[in-house]
């Protein structure tokens, strides 16, 4: 792979740079930076000016009305984004679901969804998990049964984020007992207004209310919201979990963090010296520094085994390197940054939905950092937990 700077993706980056200056409206920016969250419709708004753009599908090919822009591309739209402080995008309908309509889905399903997912107007959820189905996903017991033209669904899901607002979501059930238990599961899309479904939430160490139980009584799905044939959940089901392994470190947070810690330890606290000064504390900001920027080139790395459809054991195990370390940095430099900020422990966790109160010392910095800190605790479990990723490092090593 090749190291020198691409002046072409330089110039990507400034033109995306010069679009959210103009067209992110002020009220819709810095949330995040904030510590507060985006609320349904500010993301709605948001998709709805990326869509006016020709971007409303950054990571998809042309051919299906996306960008067409490569990983490389897609991976500096995101960390601009996440520097500017933009809403985050329906990511279930972006990066999960939609590839998965584009290459499976009949066309009365794509006239159905594809529009609502370039205008944002229909959230989904993935209800995959289930209390004792996560790792071992090809285990899960959700029953859809046929009666006529419809399935009738009976199970619960579990850790299903945003389903308390969200308006559909993609459901992996079982259809057949008495096959290969991969070779029974089926992939539904369900309106979540139908009657049978049950959302309870789980209310999480970060303060927030991400995380949810789904309940399934007697749900009658069409059959004709079915994607693939009878038994193919399983193959689709990889399909989607492949699709993108360079954004699993969340470089641009990464990013973010970096310049926290360093404003932080850069800051005069009163009479007391800046931080900086403390050789441990330079050290350490150094170490992150360098740990970063490797992280930056094992992203690199991975995009270029992407770009290249390069879906060998070996390329899978980079990404699974790059999904370890990753996370784990996220974990450590999140609580660094509050560590840093000491006595202000209060502003780093404030209620996340609230609006940013009046001029808090440390606030630009602080705020949310401690949700944040918290919320991270389940990077190396969400996405592949570091446990699994371990074991297909060592297959791909060993060859097993
Ligand atoms: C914040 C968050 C959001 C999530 N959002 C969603 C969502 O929207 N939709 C959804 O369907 N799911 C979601 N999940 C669920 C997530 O996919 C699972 O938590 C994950 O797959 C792990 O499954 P589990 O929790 O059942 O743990 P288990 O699979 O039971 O694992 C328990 C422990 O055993 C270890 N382990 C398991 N298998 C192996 C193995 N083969 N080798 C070595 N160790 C192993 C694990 O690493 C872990 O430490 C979310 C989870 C989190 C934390």
């Amino acid at each position: 792979m090749d190291f020198q700077p691409d002046l072409s993706l330089e110039a990507f980056r400034q033109d995306v740079r010069a679009f959210l200056r103009d067209q992110l409206p002020s009220d819709l920016a810095g949330r995040l930076r904030e510590g507060t969250r985006s609320p349904p419709h500010e993301l709605k708004r948001w998709q709805g000016i990326l869509n006016e753009q020709g971007w409303g599908a950054p990571y998809w090919p042309k051919a299906h009305g996306g960008t067409g822009w490569n990983v490389l591309q897609r991976l500096a739209f995101d960390e601009e984004c996440t520097a500017a402080g933009t809403p985050t995008q329906d990511t279930g309908a972006q990066k999960l679901l939609g590839p998965v309509l584009n290459a499976f889905a009949t066309p009365e399903q794509k006239a159905e969804h594809l529009p609502h997912i370039f205008n944002g107007t229909r959230f989904w959820c993935q209800g995959f998990s289930e209390p004792g189905s996560g790792s071992d996903l090809a285990s899960l017991r959700t029953q859809a049964v046929r009666d006529g033209d419809h399935y009738v669904v009976n199970g619960q899901k579990i850790w299903t984020s945003h389903a308390h607002r969200a308006d559909w979501i993609f459901l992996l059930v079982r259809t057949n007992n008495e096959v290969k238990k991969q070779a029974g599961i089926s992939f539904l899309l369900v309106d979540m207004k139908t009657p049978g479904i049950t959302v309870r939430p789980i209310h999480t160490i970060d303060a927030c209310h991400h995380l949810n139980e789904t309940f399934f009584d007697n749900v009658r799905v069409p059959v004709a919201n079915r994607v693939g044939e009878e038994g193919d959940g399983w193959k689709i089901t990889k399909f989607l979990l492949n699709n993108e392994h360079a954004t699993a470190a969340d470089l641009p947070m990464l990013r973010r963090y970096m310049r926290q810690l360093t404003a932080l330890a850069r800051r005069r606290n009163g009479a007391a010296p800046a931080r900086i000064g403390n050789p441990q504390c330079a050290q350490q900001i150094a170490r992150f520094e360098a740990e970063l920027a490797a992280i930056a080139m094992l992203v690199q790395r991975v995009a270029a085994l992407e770009q290249a459809q390069d879906h060998s054991p070996a390329a899978h195990a980079l990404g699974s390197i790059l999904k370890i370390r990753g996370t784990e940095l996220q974990q450590r430099m999140s609580s660094f940054v509050v560590e840093s900020l000491g006595d202000y422990g209060p502003v780093a966790f404030p209620p996340p939905e609230a609006e940013a109160a009046e001029a808090l010392p440390m606030q630009d910095v602080a705020r949310g950092m401690a949700n944040e800190m918290f919320f991270r605790r389940a990077s190396t479990i969400y996405g592949g937990a570091s446990e699994v990723q371990r074991g297909i490092i060592a297959r791909a090593l060993f060859q097993l």
